[in-house]
């Protein structure tokens, strides 16, 4: 009877926390369920992070409501855990508690200057309307932008500037030219192949790089068909392989973006190089038990790496694992 009326907490209502929402209803009928979230809109980064040309992915929120839809977890928005309500307060009435809450900071670079440019959770989160979004320092009438980083944010990034004109918070930029800085070589990039192929449909901006040497794999192989093009027309895009940002330089403002290779005009630089974790009352999350009862999944548990299914997958096996591990 005891495991019919079993209670379990999840802190965030990301991907993480509603997979794990709903495998715990499913495994458990009659479990209460409660899912607490600091914002007063769910989804996590599927609402803040993904990016808003990509409707599909977003569209997943219909998937991820459906244990609240159908009454087999209650959501209680703007509730900060650690603010609001204490972590240990929670441990206490619950009979065990998940942290789902991401990894929310933008990791920084450690080079001068860097207040000048615009980390990409921050700059993301603006563009989707987060409450909490702070606009960058200069938009109307920039002519070039730098991206920094080698995974799929920076390309989100680089394609949404290059589409500005059809977004609206973007639409006063001026953008003749965008540089993307890319610590890798092309054979070490974690571009996924479909992003890079959508930086190869745009209409309004082309990829603009070298040909270069035998690297291989998918992306690669994507990189290597950009190189055989001929101009195009619009934004060039251009890829700096191999090249470090050393420093944003400007007085007040940014001017220009010092590389290991050269310096590079800019008046908007958005660094995609990853997020970290915060703790909670103390507690750093990290997968998937952090200490006996408490529990964690998603980003908290396992870093800012892998695509929205991997936490459908984490989210399922966590569930078996925290409902093991119910006092008989
Ligand atoms: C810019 C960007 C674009 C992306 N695009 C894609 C994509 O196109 N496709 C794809 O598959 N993946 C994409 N991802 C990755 C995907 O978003 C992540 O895999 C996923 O969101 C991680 O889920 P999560 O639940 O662990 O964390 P999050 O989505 O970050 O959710 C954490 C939740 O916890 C809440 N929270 C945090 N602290 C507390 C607290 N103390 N109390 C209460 N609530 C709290 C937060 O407000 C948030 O709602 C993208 C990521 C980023 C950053």
């Amino acid at each position: 009877e005891a495991a019919l009326t079993a209670r379990f907490a999840i802190v965030g209502s990301g991907p993480a926390g509603c997979y794990l929402a709903d495998a715990l209803a499913r495994a458990m009928n009659g479990a209460v369920i409660d899912v607490f979230e600091r914002l007063d809109e769910p989804f996590g980064l599927v609402r803040f992070g993904v990016a808003p040309d990509h409707e599909a992915t977003r569209a997943i929120a219909r998937v991820l409501r459906r244990p609240f839809d159908r009454g087999a977890a209650s959501l209680h928005l703007g509730v900060e855990v650690g603010r609001d309500i204490g972590l240990n307060a929670l441990r206490r009435n619950y009979d065990a508690v998940a942290l789902a809450t991401g990894a929310p900071l933008d990791r920084r670079l450690d080079v001068p200057g860097e207040e000048l440019a615009e980390p990409s959770g921050r700059f993301i989160r603006w563009i989707n309307g987060h409450p909490e979004a702070v606009p960058p320092a200069r938009l109307t009438g920039a002519r070039r932008a730098v991206v920094i980083g080698a995974g799929n944010v920076a390309l989100d990034a680089v394609r949404l500037l290059a589409k500005h004109r059809e977004i609206d918070c973007l639409n006063p930029l001026a953008l003749e030219r965008i540089d993307l800085l890319i610590r890798a070589g092309p054979e070490d990039v974690r571009f996924s192949p479909a992003e890079l192929l959508e930086i190869g449909e745009l209409t309004t901006a082309w990829p603009d790089l070298d040909i270069f040497g035998d690297a291989t794999g998918e992306a690669a192989a994507v990189l290597a068909d950009f190189a055989a093009r001929t101009p195009g027309r619009g934004i060039p895009i251009r890829f700096h392989f191999r090249t470090q940002a050393t420093a944003f330089l400007g007085a007040g403002r940014l001017e220009a973006v010092g590389t290991d290779r050269s310096v590079l005009p800019a008046d908007l630089a958005v660094t995609c190089i990853g997020y970290e974790k915060a703790a909670i009352d103390g507690v750093w999350p990290t997968g998937p038990e952090p200490e006996p009862g408490l529990y964690a999944v998603g980003w908290a548990a396992r870093g800012p790496t892998g695509t929205i299914p991997t936490n459908r997958a984490e989210a399922r096996a966590l569930a078996q694992r925290m409902i093991a591990g119910l006092e008989p």
